[in-house]
């Protein structure tokens, strides 16, 4: 959909205001923030020949998929900070479609419970399948929401300049680490003995990639609440993000550019002045921000022997790569209203215990797949049968260990060999049957499959371990400063999810991270302001110093909407009136 100038046709400047290393959300939001707020013409280099990162849309003839986006919280109240966030990077281009109120529906064995959208409506939900757990409910839902308002200065703390962050880092992340310490399972565990709870309490841990056993309770406590109010799905397909940003980089003298890869970031002693590519050439710029992940960034994209970077990749080498998985792509040959398939998502599981379930499946790759995800994105898109009709699409996923492809890791793309066919076969059949149980009216009308493995999210978006939320959400991640915007290495500031936290809106704010970083601007501000409010505008570019305006306020937000009103009612608006007199109901 939006594929940028491919890189061979393209005639590029060899200097920039600033590079970007991946069109991820996270490289688009920085791109486009650096250009709207700051004036930068920014180069943007995707090595993938289609813009967009794991936003970006996947086609076969007649069908299309998304690759990396199945949902989003927070998109249905026009004023919640997210959604504002979203609307200022896309120029308000991208229509959402709220889902069926069930938005999550969680099968295990043999028993069904439902999320419903509306805080409420899920407590309530719990509360009748889980009756004599009402004070473990109640506890669990403040845990979740205390976790999120704490989580405002952990973030902040990762934009501000580095003297601010040596003063007051510890202040500023002390709260939000009490929980994201602990990992999902103690604290459920602290709550409930009811193993059929947390089992349904954790359901959703596929969109965190770990099991409670192993993940950090505040990816968590972000990602349930993120969805408490409900969910909805771009129309058009996830590719209609890339295609709202990408002009809007344009539109400031930039360029994206498709087939691009970038193999270095250029250095003159410890600061970066630009990248060189593949084919050798060189562009240049004294701003260099990364959306290709930690791992790459500071493992293969700089030198091995940097003494600027031995105390970093030393911390960085501790974490996990998160969790990789295969996709089953279905195209089906009838429309979802002849099949009766609707948009809701079914999360199935062999048993509650989910750290069981995974355990077993690594040891033992027959034994059941640790949960099947099963996603019905043209059911959730209103424009699908416009562009295909009397077609539908599903993508059937399970979380494995990347250790189950490594041994193919060193064949090329295409030419991988019988056994990994075979290993493809067996596992796409797995996923088909899951698929034919939960939703019979596929079966007869199934005309294309196509299994997508660990080796395809490592050939296609660089993620050496097939890696899909980037560096894990256990409590270690957490507990490492160094995963932020600023790096050691001076012009150089990491973005996307790895600079925040997984999912796209983790990604969309690491690139309101990094950006406020590079600028020194309070760009959160700016973000979370109506689009349309024009009394604003000069606020928009106004520049702040960050420690001032971060260490005003506790609500910089990621994905809690707690935090969100907790900015907007605090001291954002405040700070910024003070300094310009602005007229506040005018801002709202
Ligand atoms: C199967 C799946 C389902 C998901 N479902 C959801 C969901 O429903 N909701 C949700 O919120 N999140 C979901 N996510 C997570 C979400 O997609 C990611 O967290 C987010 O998109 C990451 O954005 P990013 O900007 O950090 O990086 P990415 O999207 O990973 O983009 C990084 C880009 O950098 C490029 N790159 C890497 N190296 C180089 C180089 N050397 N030169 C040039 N370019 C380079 C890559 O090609 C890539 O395009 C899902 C992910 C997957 C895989």
């Amino acid at each position: 959909m939006a594929s940028g100038i491919a890189y061979k046709q393209a005639k590029l400047a060899e200097t920039w205001d600033a590079i970007v290393i991946g069109s991820g959300i996270g490289g688009l939001t920085a791109a486009v923030l650096l250009g709207a707020h700051a004036g930068k013409r920014v180069l943007v280099l995707e090595r993938h020949f289609e813009a967009g990162g794991f936003t970006h849309t996947f086609h076969r003839p007649g069908y299309e998929w998304d690759v990396g986006l199945h949902y989003i919280g927070q998109m249905q109240d026009e004023r919640s900070a997210v959604r504002r966030a979203f609307d200022h990077v896309t120029a308000g281009r991208v229509k959402w479609q709220p889902m069926p109120d069930v938005y999550d529906r969680i099968l295990i064995e043999g028993r069904t419970f439902n999320f419903a959208a509306g805080l409420e409506r899920f407590r309530e939900g719990l509360r009748k399948s889980f009756p004599g757990e009402s004070r473990a409910i109640d506890r669990y839902i403040s845990a979740v929401k205390a976790c999120n308002r704490a989580s405002g200065l952990y973030y902040a703390e990762k934009a501000v300049p580095a003297p601010a962050a040596t003063l007051a880092g510890g202040l500023m992340r002390m709260p939000y680490m009490r929980w994201a310490r602990q990992t999902t399972r103690e604290v459920l565990e602290s709550l409930t003995v009811n193993r059929e709870l947390i089992g349904v309490l954790a359901a959703q841990w596929g969109d965190y990639g770990l099991p409670p056993g192993k993940s950090s309770f505040a990816a968590h406590a972000t990602i349930v609440a993120h969805y408490f109010d409900g969910a909805s799905y771009p129309a058009g397909g996830a590719g209609a993000i890339a295609a709202a940003m990408v002009p809007q980089i344009e539109f400031a003298g930039g360029a994206v550019v498709s087939s691009a890869e970038v193999t270095g970031i250029l250095l003159d002693g410890a600061t970066a002045v630009g990248v060189r590519m593949s084919d050798g050439r060189e562009f240049r710029s004294g701003l260099v921000l990364s959306d290709a992940g930690a791992a790459n960034t500071f493992e293969r994209l700089l030198p091995p022997n940097l003494p600027a970077l031995d105390s970093l990749r030393l911390r960085l080498r501790r974490l996990q790569p998160s969790t990789a998985h295969v996709s089953l792509y279905v195209g089906l040959s009838k429309s979802d209203a002849a099949l009766g398939l609707q948009g809701t998502n079914l999360w199935v599981y062999p048993s509650f215990d989910h750290d069981g379930n995974v355990e077993r499946f690594a040891r033992d790759i027959d034994a059941p797949l640790p949960g099947v995800y099963l996603s019905f994105p043209s059911a959730k898109d209103p424009d699908f049968e416009l562009r295909h009709p009397g077609k539908s699409t599903v993508e059937a996923i399970t979380m494995l260990p990347y250790a189950a492809f490594d041994r193919w890791e060193d064949t090329r793309w295409k030419r991988r060999g019988g056994e990994y066919g075979e290993f493809k076969d067996q596992l796409a059949a797995r996923l088909l049957a899951e698929l034919k149980r939960q939703a019979p009216s596929v079966i007869d009308n199934i005309a294309y499959t196509e299994l997508s493995t660990p080796l395809t999210t490592r050939h296609f978006m660089n993620y050496a371990h097939g890696e899909i939320y980037g560096v894990a959400s256990t409590p270690d991640r957490f507990l490492t400063r160094e995963l932020g915007a600023r790096t050691p290495i001076r012009g150089l500031y990491l973005t996307g999810q790895d600079a925040s936290s997984l999912g796209v809106v983790g990604a969309l704010y690491g690139g309101v991270i990094a950006a406020s970083a590079a600028t020194g601007k309070s760009l959160f501000s700016v973000v979370s302001k109506p689009r349309d409010a024009k009394a604003c505008t000069a606020h928009a570019e106004l520049a702040l110093p960050l420690s001032e305006s971060f260490g005003s306020r506790t609500g910089m937000h990621l994905t809690g909407k707690s935090m969100v009103h907790e900015s907007l009612d605090g001291g954002t608006h405040v700070s910024l009136d003070r300094q310009t007199n602005c007229d506040r109901t005018s801002c709202e």
